[in-house]
């Protein structure tokens, strides 16, 4: 079956059977350094790369770096790193708008020159003052018939220096009585003295948004601007811009911001969050930003497939987190390391297995993947299990250790619990068991059926290793939709959990960065960044099941 074929897709089909810009298409992503990228930034990476690679066009990296205030380099940096991670390459495209200033500044100009810019005194009261709202008209102001040499001496000073801050501002001469609020007379420079983390201070004004933006995506012969719906009414000014000018014509086409439950998608708000010290930083693992999402254990390939799922739509709309999870799900099964790690620990002693001794057995690194091969595991007379996997009195259901039964260790042998010992405190201290040595997995010809098949680690060989896991960083699928409620009043004070001396195989020791394991049984784990070589960390990513929404449905 033909995949249907989304909006965008359908007007760029069109495009090149009409020829237009000779069927090129060139697209750009265009993030503001003033934060790091979080997953609705990167469905726009994965719709702009998507698309061009699809009509085998190319995509620009631009920063849109035309506020000093809130830029910073150690945001270029973090976003270039997750464009990469993600898997999409801008190859010699790396663009800044700052780059630009001298053109938009020539371009400003021109279009003075041409009667259609002039220098506005007037303060910001005054101005909003004149503007007027949706039901009445605005005013012209009076600054608004300055002489073009008037004007051009002015925005001259403006540049240099000359005047303060809010001072003047240069305005376009459009229409104050649009019915669209963007065409009366909207600012395209203001006064700012400001360094900036590129220009530094050559420049004491900087173009708004509006104006920088639509002349960049021309200066660069961007044929579809795609961006997100809050710019619609913000188009007829872009192509207003474009058309007095004569420049490349860019059309700005423009989708649904990416909205999902529990997750925050503002800047501002994760910037909160940061400094608020409600998370430890931007890449928190709970962050969903994409390097808290990469340090959580997310791989590029199952967001690449969230935003694919997700599509493109013209309405603001909610994705259910489960969505996302279940991509996440999908790609570690397929390439995660199972491995056996125990949490709670309980000592069982396997009483007729030789004091001294113990064996290798081989382990498949990944059912799903015949190309995964396999390691040895240690197994010997002390093991240690899950401590809720045995039950002195099991309801009938119960499929794991109690006395009298049979259960399988994974990858070994078949044990029968024979005894269980109490602690002063009347706790289970250690169990005791046999094993039947026909029963080596692979190899079983003892004709015994157990049921249950559990984890263990060998006591001998265990390492120790710290297991963060997580839950939702809020308890209300939108935290930020409640009014005047501050979003941080649904903050989940659960959201982290930490265990200390987990055990794990000895092959976990090698565990590098970039590594996923599924911890059999138990969910998906990578190592965190901040672990050193006696001090291993490890991130839990997700359980194996949904088992947190079915809770919340009880
Ligand atoms: P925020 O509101 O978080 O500050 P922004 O839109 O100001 O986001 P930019 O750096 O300007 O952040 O965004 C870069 C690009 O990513 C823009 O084209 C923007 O439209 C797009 N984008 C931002 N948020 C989303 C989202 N939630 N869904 C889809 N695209 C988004
Ligand atoms: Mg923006």
């Amino acid at each position: 079956m033909e995949e249907s074929r989304n909006f965008i897709q359908q007007i760029i089909d069109e495009d090149i059977a009409n020829g237009k810009h000779g069927g090129k298409v060139i697209t750009r992503f265009p993030p503001e350094p003033n934060g790091y990228l979080h997953i609705g930034h990167a469905k726009s990476i994965c719709l702009n790369f998507g698309i061009a690679e699809e009509f085998n066009g190319i995509t620009n990296l631009r920063f849109d770096d035309t506020n000093p205030t809130t830029e910073d380099t150690e945001y270029v940096e973090s976003i270039k790193k997750d464009i990469q991670w993600l898997g999409f390459d801008w190859e010699d495209r790396l663009y800044f708008a700052s780059d630009y200033f001298n053109d938009l500044y020539q371009y400003a100009i021109e279009l003075i020159k041409k009667g259609l810019a002039y220098v506005d005194d007037s303060t910001s009261e005054e101005m909003a003052e004149q503007k007027g709202d949706v039901n009445i008209p605005g005013k012209n102001s009076p600054y608004r018939d300055r002489s073009v040499e008037e004007n051009l001496r002015l925005f001259e000073g403006m540049k240099t220096g000359v005047y303060d801050e809010g001072s003047k501002v240069l305005r376009a001469k459009i229409d104050m009585t649009s019915p669209n609020m963007n065409m009366r007379d909207p600012v395209m420079y203001r006064i700012k003295k400001t360094a900036h983390h590129r220009t530094g201070n050559d420049w004491n004004i900087y173009p708004m948004y509006d104006f920088a933006h639509c002349m960049s995506d021309a200066r660069e012969g961007i044929t579809h601007s795609l961006c997100t719906l809050e710019f619609e009414n913000h188009r007829p000014l872009y192509d207003w811009f474009i058309e007095q000018l004569g420049v490349f014509p860019s059309r700005q086409i423009e989708f649904a911001r990416l909205n999902v439950d529990y997750m925050i998608t503002s800047k501002r708000k994760l910037l909160r969050l940061v400094e608020e010290g409600i998370v430890s930083g931007w890449d928190d693992p709970r962050m969903p930003t994409i390097s808290g999402m990469r340090r959580r254990g997310f791989t590029p390939a199952s967001i690449r497939e969230f935003a694919k799922k997700v599509g493109v739509a013209k309405r603001d709309n909610a994705i259910d987190i489960s969505l996302l999870e279940f991509c996440l799900r999908a790609d570690l099964n397929a390439i995660a390391t199972r491995v056996m790690a125990v949490m709670d620990p309980l000592k069982v002693v396997i009483t007729n297995y030789p004091e001294g001794e113990e064996e290798w057995l081989p382990a498949d690194n990944n059912p799903e993947d015949e190309n995964a091969g396999s390691r040895l595991v240690p197994f010997g007379r002390e093991i240690f299990i899950e401590r809720d996997d045995f039950m002195i009195d099991p309801p009938k259901k119960y499929f794991r250790m109690a006395k009298g039964r049979h259960t399988r260790l994974k990858n070994a042998y078949i044990l029968h619990c024979d005894d269980y010992i109490l602690d002063e405190s009347g706790e289970v201290k250690e169990l005791h068991c046999t094993y039947v040595p026909e029963s080596k997995s692979g190899s079983d010809t003892s004709g015994i059926k157990a049921k249950g098949t559990l984890h263990w680690v060998s006591a001998l060989h265990a390492q120790k290793v710290e297991v963060r896991s997580y839950d939702r960083l809020f308890m209300d699928p939108v935290p930020d939709g409640h009014g005047d409620r501050d979003f941080l009043e649904f903050v989940n004070p659960d959201s982290l959990s930490i265990v200390e001396n987990v055990l794990v195989e000895p092959a976990l020791a090698k565990a590098k960065l970039g590594d996923y394991f599924q911890f059999f049984r138990k969910g998906y784990f990578v190592l965190d960044p901040s672990s050193s070589d006696d001090h291993l960390i490890f991130n839990r990513t997700i359980t194996l099941k949904d088992s947190w929404s079915k809770m919340q449905k009880k």
